[in-house]
C-alpha cells in the first residue's frame, strides 16, 4: 500500500509534459515498435541538440510506461533516466505512447565494440582520459571487467525488482556519460514477474542472436493474452522454480565473449557461433575442443585472455553460458565471482 502512495505522490511532484512542449531533433533508431528521436523542450531551446530522448511506441508502449516507471523507483541507477511518459492522441493517426528519457550519451556498447579501438575506447570514456600505458591483454582483460561488473550490476538491480529484461544486447546498453557508467535501455520486451504485470510473452520480439535457448520464459504458464498488460499474479515461488531471471544471463554470457573474442563481434560470427554452440548441445567446453586448434588470431585471443589469472574468466564464461537456466550463475552470484576479484579498471590508472 505505502508503494502506491510513495507513487502516486511522487507522481504528483514530477512535472508532466504533452506533446507539443517537444521540439523533435535527430532521428536515433527505428524499430517495429516505434522510433526514437533526440529531443528538446520547447520552452528551453538553450539545450540545442536535445537533452532528451523520446520514443514514440504503438501499443507495447503501455508496458514499457509501466516497467521504467517502476524501474525509476526500484533500481533507478540500473537504466537510463527515464523522466515520463503518456499515451498522445491528438492527433488523426492511431494512438501513439511517447516515452521520455534523459540523453545519456551518443554510443551504446554496440557502437564502441564496432571501433577498432576497443575496449580501449570505453576505457577512455570510463576515466575520462588516455592512459599511457602499453596496450596488451592484462589491461583490455580489465576493462572488459569493468564493462562486465557494470553490466551485472544493472542487471542485479532489475532482477533484484522482478524484471526480466529478455533483450539484453550491446545495442540495448547505453553509455551514460554523466555516471560514467553502463546503463540498460529499452524495457519494451520487459516482464515483471513477481508483481503480476505479465506481459504476453513476445516470442517474436526476442533477438535471436542473444537469446537463451529456453526462448519462451515462462510461456507454459501464461496463457496468450490480448496486446494489453494481463495481471497474473505470479508468485515469487514461480520465479524460484523457473529462474526467469537466468535468460538474461545467458544473453549477458554472449556479451562477454563477444567483448572477449574479436573474432565474434560481427552479426555473422555470432550467428555462426550460436550454430556451432547448438551443435555442441550448447556445451561451451566442447566448443573449445573444437574450435581452438585450428583457430586463428582473432580467437586465439580470446582463448588467451580468458585464460588469464588460472583461467578464472573462462569460468565465469562457462557459469553464465549454460543451456540449462539452473547451471547458471545469478546476477548478484555472478559479481561475487572471483573474475571480479581483480582490481578493475579504476585500479588500473593508480598504477602508473
Ligand atoms: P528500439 O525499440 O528501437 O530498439 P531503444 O530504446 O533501444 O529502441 O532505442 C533505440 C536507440 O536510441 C538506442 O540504440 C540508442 O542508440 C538510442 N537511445 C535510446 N535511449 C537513449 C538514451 N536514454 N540516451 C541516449 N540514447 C538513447
Ligand atoms: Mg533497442
Amino acid at each position: 500500500f505505502d508503494m502506491f502512495v510513495l507513487a502516486f505522490v511522487e507522481r504528483l511532484f514530477r512535472p508532466t509534459y504533452k506533446k507539443d512542449d517537444f521540439v523533435l531533433g535527430k532521428k536515433l533508431g527505428e524499430g517495429s515498435f516505434g522510433v526514437v528521436y533526440r529531443v528538446s523542450l520547447a520552452n528551453k531551446p538553450s539545450s540545442k541538440e536535445g537533452d532528451l530522448v523520446l520514443k514514440k511506441a504503438t501499443e507495447y508502449g503501455a508496458v514499457e510506461i509501466w516497467m521504467n516507471e517502476r524501474v525509476r523507483r526500484a533500481c533507478a541507477n540500473s537504466c537510463a533516466d527515464f523522466v515520463y511518459g503518456f499515451l498522445e492522441s491528438s492527433s488523426k493517426k492511431a494512438a501513439e505512447y511517447w516515452l521520455i528519457w534523459r540523453f545519456e550519451g551518443d554510443s551504446t556498447l554496440a557502437d564502441l565494440m564496432q571501433s577498432r579501438d576497443f575496449p580501449y575506447n570505453v576505457e577512455t570514456l570510463i576515466l575520462g582520459e588516455v592512459q599511457d600505458l602499453p596496450k596488451g591483454l592484462e589491461r583490455e582483460n580489465r576493462i572488459i571487467q569493468t564493462i562486465m561488473r557494470q553490466i551485472l550490476f544493472a542487471l542485479d538491480g532489475l532482477h533484484s525488482t522482478g524484471i526480466v529484461h529478455r533483450d539484453i544486447k550491446p545495442q540495448n546498453i547505453i553509455f551514460s556519460e554523466e555516471s560514467r557508467t553502463f546503463k540498460i535501455i529499452d524495457l519494451g520486451a520487459a516482464t515483471d514477474l513477481r508483481v503480476g504485470i505479465n506481459y504476453i510473452p513476445k516470442e517474436f520480439l526476442l533477438d535471436p542472436r542473444y537469446a537463451a535457448p529456453e526462448q519462451y520464459i515462462m510461456s507454459t504458464q501464461t496463457p496468450s493474452a490480448p496486446s494489453v498488460p494481463v495481471a497474473t499474479a505470479l508468485s515469487p515461488v514461480l520465479w524460484q522454480l523457473n529462474l526467469p531471471d537466468r535468460f538474461d544471463i545467458y544473453s549477458a554470457g554472449l556479451i562477454f565473449l563477444q567483448m572477449a573474442f574479436p573474432g565474434l563481434r560481427s552479426d555473422n560470427s555470432l550467428i555462426q557461433f550460436n550454430r556451432q554452440l547448438k551443435r555442441c548441445d550448447y556445451d561451451l567446453v566442447a566448443w573449445r575442443k573444437t574450435i581452438e586448434p585450428r583457430c586463428g588470431p582473432e580467437l586465439r585471443k580470446g582463448f588467451e585472455m580468458l585464460n588469464l589469472d588460472g583461467g578464472i574468466g573462462w569460468e565465469l564464461l562457462k557459469s553464465m553460458v549454460r543451456y540449462k537456466a539452473r547451471q547458471r550463475l545469478s546476477a548478484k552470484a555472478g559479481l561475487a565471482h572471483p573474475y571480479f576479484d581483480r582490481e578493475g579498471l579504476l585500479a588500473l590508472s593508480f598504477m602508473q
